[in-house]
C-alpha cells in the first residue's frame, strides 16, 4: 500500500492531502505531520476573549475555481458569507495607533502605514524578478518571504 507524508497541517498540507486522498480512492494512506497542538497553521481562530478573533485568513477573491471547488467539496459553502459592505473601510494597529487603509490609492500612500522607501520599493514591485521553476522558488520560499517583507518594510 502507497503511504504518502505531508509535513505541514496548514491550508496548504491539509489541501493536499484532500487531493491525495481523492486521488489515491482507498489504494494508499495519507499522513498529515502537525508540529502545532492543532491543524490549521496561519488560519487559526480564538474565542478565548468572547470574541472571535480570526488571526489569520479571513477571506478570499472568488476568482479561484480550484479554490471554489475545493470550499464546495470539503463542505464549507455554507458557512461562507459575502464581504460586507462595512469592510471596505479596514484599520490596521501600527505602533499602537489606529490607521486606516485608505480605500484609494491617495488615501493608502497618504496614511503613513508604508515609509517613504516602502512606497518606493512598492513601485518597483513590477520589475522584480519573479525567481526560477516553481522548484527553486519552493526552496528558497524563507528567503523569497523576508526579501518580500524587506521590501514592504
Ligand atoms: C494575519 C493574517 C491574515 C491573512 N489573511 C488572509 C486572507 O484573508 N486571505 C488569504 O487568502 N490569505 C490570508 N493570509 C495568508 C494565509 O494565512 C496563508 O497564505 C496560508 O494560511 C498559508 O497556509 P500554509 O498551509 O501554506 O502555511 P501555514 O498556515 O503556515 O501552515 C504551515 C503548517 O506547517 C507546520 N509545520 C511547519 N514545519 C513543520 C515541521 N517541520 N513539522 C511539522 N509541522 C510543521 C506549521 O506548524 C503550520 O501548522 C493571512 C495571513 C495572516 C498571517
Amino acid at each position: 500500500m502507497q503511504r504518502l507524508v505531508i509535513v505541514g497541517g496548514g491550508v496548504s498540507g491539509l489541501s493536499a492531502a484532500w487531493a491525495a486522498r481523492k486521488a489515491l480512492d482507498g489504494a494508499g494512506e495519507v499522513l498529515v505531520l502537525e508540529r502545532a497542538a492543532q491543524p490549521g497553521g496561519r488560519s487559526a481562530r480564538s474565542a478565548a476573549t468572547g470574541f472571535v478573533v480570526e488571526a489569520g485568513p479571513t477571506s478570499y477573491l472568488d476568482d479561484s475555481l480550484p479554490l471554489d471547488r475545493l470550499i464546495r467539496d470539503i463542505g464549507l459553502e455554507p458557512g461562507m458569507l459575502p464581504a460586507s459592505r462595512a469592510s471596505a473601510r479596514r484599520f490596521l494597529v501600527l505602533d499602537g495607533k489606529l490607521r486606516e487603509l485608505g480605500p484609494t490609492p491617495g488615501k493608502f500612500f497618504s496614511s503613513g502605514i508604508l515609509s517613504a522607501g516602502g512606497i518606493l520599493r512598492l513601485f518597483a514591485e513590477p520589475f522584480v524578478p519573479r525567481g526560477g521553476t516553481s522548484a527553486r522558488r519552493c526552496g528558497s520560499s524563507a528567503r523569497d518571504a523576508s526579501g518580500r517583507r524587506r521590501r514592504i518594510a
